[in-house]
């Protein structure tokens, strides 16, 4: 019976009245979807009726990216979320990046597929701790990457995405001392291009940390004409075999803007879609990570599915909720990596 409530028109049918604890505990709707559903036309429908938009990241399974209104990295995701219209932010993405969008949209309702898509980027900075670690640095100003809980927005000076980072770091008078959280490799990196040195939060990416350097070095001699573009949460041994160093926009321009036919490309795989969609002539090769796979997939990106994006947005569940108080703390530091990054792309 619900699999055929499922399926149909709000128009001729009234929904089930969802079990909200059931929906918390399990971080997502648990109802079955026909599979004979044409879901990209019902996404399409319910987005529609309800004055939805549907944002997504590059590193969403490609039918969600294709179904998406927009499509981007966090810094575009963020101006898009910044600027929207709609009543409803669907947020195909994981957690930190629908709380940064209802930072910005305390009025409108957004929703995540499944709110078990973490982050373990975010988690290796518990607030506690970090609490305790900017006490050790009393006059330094804190400079954060966006992948961070918004407990942990609210303890910085300002928020950076893998686009604007190196951008808002040399913008900061050079007598000023910085810690930069949480990612150690982003951080590592920007201390060698800008010179600044910077106390570093020790955290990290499950799937950037994984990229084998030696298979990427085998990889790299089978394939002599084929740049390699690696994200900067990679490990230093990585960055270091690479050709163009960027975030997930600028790696998809750089393959583009280039004339070489193949690419190594180390980040996670879900950009691959993009980027051939951008050049169907040319050839992507994932970096292979060192777990016996031939791509590198994000465990908590890949928990949001087609049905899972559809129950959400057909039951508006779940939520993302946030204490007042702490969002205008979040808000700040978000609102200053706008107003610095602007004209970058
Ligand atoms: S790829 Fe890494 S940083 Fe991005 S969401 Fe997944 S775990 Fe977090």
């Amino acid at each position: 019976m619900l699999t055929i409530l499922a399926a149909m028109s709000t128009d001729t049918l009234t929904l089930p009245v969802l079990d909200d604890a059931a929906i918390a505990d399990a971080g997502f709707v648990q109802l079955p979807v026909d599979p004979t559903l044409d879901m990209f036309a019902e996404i399409e429908r319910l987005k529609k009726e309800k004055n939805a938009v549907l944002l997504a990241h590059y590193y969403q399974e490609a039918d969600i990216q294709d179904v998406a209104d927009y499509v981007g990295d966090s810094l575009g995701l963020s101006r898009e979320a910044a600027k929207t219209e709609a009543d409803i932010i669907v947020f195909a993405g994981v957690h930190f990046m629908a709380e940064t969008a209802k930072i910005l949209n305390p009025s409108k309702k957004v929703i995540l597929p499944d709110l078990n898509a973490g982050c373990s980027l975010a988690d290796s900075c518990p607030p506690d701790e970090f609490a305790a670690f900017r006490a050790e640095y009393p006059d330094h100003i804190v400079i954060s990457y966006i992948n961070c809980s918004a407990a942990i927005k609210a303890q910085t000076d300002i928020i950076c995405t893998s686009s604007n980072a190196k951008h808002l770091v040399e913008q900061i008078p050079d007598d000023q001392p910085i810690i930069f959280a949480p990612d150690k490799n982003l951080g590592r990196w920007l201390i060698k291009e800008t010179g600044r040195d910077m106390v570093l939060w020790d955290g990290s990416c499950i799937v950037h940390e994984i990229f084998s350097e030696q298979k990427l070095v085998r990889l790299k001699t089978r394939h002599p004409n084929a740049p390699v573009l690696a994200h900067p949460e990679c490990e230093e041994p990585v960055l270091r075999l690479a050709d163009h160093i960027g975030s997930t926009s600028s790696i998809r321009r750089f393959a583009t803007e280039n004339p070489a036919t193949e690419f190594i490309v180390a980040t996670e795989a879900g950009i691959l879609h993009q980027m051939q969609k951008d050049n169907p002539g040319k050839t992507f090769i994932p970096a292979p990570p060192d777990n016996g796979c031939a791509c590198n997939d994000c465990p908590h990106m890949k928990l949001n599915t087609l049905e899972k994006l559809y129950l959400c947005l057909e039951y508006e569940k779940p939520t993302i909720e946030m204490e007042e108080s702490l969002r205008l703390r979040a808000l700040k530091p978000i609102e200053r990596m706008l107003e610095m990054s602007e004209g970058v792309k």
